[in-house]
């Protein structure tokens, strides 16, 4: 039996509203990960299964060790079809909010979002949303945002409603979000989870070989790149950074989601406790923090305009790569001015 840790009032509410409408849209991040889109999915499939009509609706397209979740081939992506989104959110009576907790982070669906009528509900695992909504489901303390969708399903009453591709999708969502169960992972209730999950019929070993075993040769060449030419260390500060600039992406043929993860790999040296990840977008520089231990790397992104988690954030910056890597080497010098920030 899992822990009530939805409140009754949420779990009511979100019952009352999924009676009264039909048409339902799901909304998630931006450069949408495993968590966003197994959330989504998960989701997705459940809805589907109460006969409702629901389109989840993304900022721009996500990576390809991604696609064989089933629905995803669904899925409404702004940036290729904006009227498409556009009219889905609009018309939509009730709009899920996933794994955000600002609309930043949604990027060019935000006013889309703002503006729309219908009524609202937010599940995340995010430290303090800022969005308006009808329904708050907000819990810091869960290691994935599909781990919530499963907990809000079961307090429902409707696990039964729970079909294999929603199983697939909530299991993919929560291996991705711990690193396949390495870290934020320690709650027992996540193994009651997988339990379930592989009752339903789950192929746990697939769902990893799918997810972390399809790179291609070129991202592989990139990562090999990262480590040997690309990675400064900072002993003292217990801190590494690796950046790539749009030229050594181009020369590496970089696709959409070929760095993921590259930004955890310093974190498995001895002794390294930050890890941080820059790299030069077309428009932007998105820089991606992990830690180690209680090192709040959530704080050190703020000053880069973003945020996240305690071990795992990110921000972004509009200065040249130099500037940008300058900025980032004095956080890492300073490191303890963000250590027991509130
Ligand atoms: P990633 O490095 O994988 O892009 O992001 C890790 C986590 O940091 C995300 O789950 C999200 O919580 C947070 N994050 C990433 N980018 C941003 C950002 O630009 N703004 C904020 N507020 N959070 C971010
Ligand atoms: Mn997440």
């Amino acid at each position: 039996m899992l822990s009530k840790i939805i409140a009754e009032e949420a779990i009511s509410q979100s019952e009352k509203l999924l009676k009264k409408h039909n048409k339902i849209a799901i909304i998630t991040h931006i450069s949408p990960d495993g968590d966003a889109l197994g959330s989504s999915l998960g989701l997705y499939w459940f809805l589907k299964e109460l006969e409702k009509e629901v389109v989840v609706v993304v900022p721009n397209p996500f990576p390809n060790f991604l696609r064989w979740l089933d629905g995803s081939s669904d899925i409404v992506i702004f940036t290729e079809n904006r009227e498409l989104a556009e009219q889905k959110i609009k018309e939509a009576e009730l709009v899920f909010f996933l794994d955000f907790n600002t609309m930043n982070r949604i990027d060019g669906l935000k006013n889309i979002a703002i503006d729309a009528q219908g009524d609202k509900i937010l599940i995340d695992h995010h430290p303090h949303p800022d969005i308006f909504c009808n329904v708050k489901i907000s819990h810091p303390e869960v290691s994935s945002t599909s781990e919530l969708i499963f907990r809000f399903i079961c307090r429902m009453g409707l696990f039964p409603k729970i079909t294999l591709p929603a199983a697939e999708c909530i299991y993919a969502g929560m291996m991705t979000d711990t690193g396949n169960f390495s870290f934020n992972s320690q709650s027992p209730e996540i193994y009651s989870i997988i339990h379930e999950l592989l009752l339903l019929g789950i192929n746990k070993d697939e769902i990893y070989r799918k997810v972390y075993d399809t790179c291609s040769a070129d991202k592989m060449k990139l990562m090999g790149y990262c480590l040997s030419e690309k990675m400064q260390i900072f002993p003292e500060q217990k801190a590494a950074i690796i950046s790539l600039t749009l030229q050594e992406l181009e020369q590496f043929n970089y696709q959409v989601g070929d760095s993921e993860g590259f930004v955890n790999m310093p974190l498995s040296i001895e002794n390294i406790e930050i890890s941080i990840f820059v790299r030069q977008d077309k428009d932007k520089i998105k820089i991606s923090f992990r830690s180690q231990g209680d090192y709040p790397v959530n704080k050190m992104a703020e000053d880069f305009k973003g945020g996240g988690h305690l071990n795992a954030a990110g921000g972004e910056s509009y200065y040249s790569m130099e500037k940008t890597l300058t900025l980032l080497e004095e956080a890492v010098l300073h490191r303890e001015k963000y250590e027991n920030m509130e």
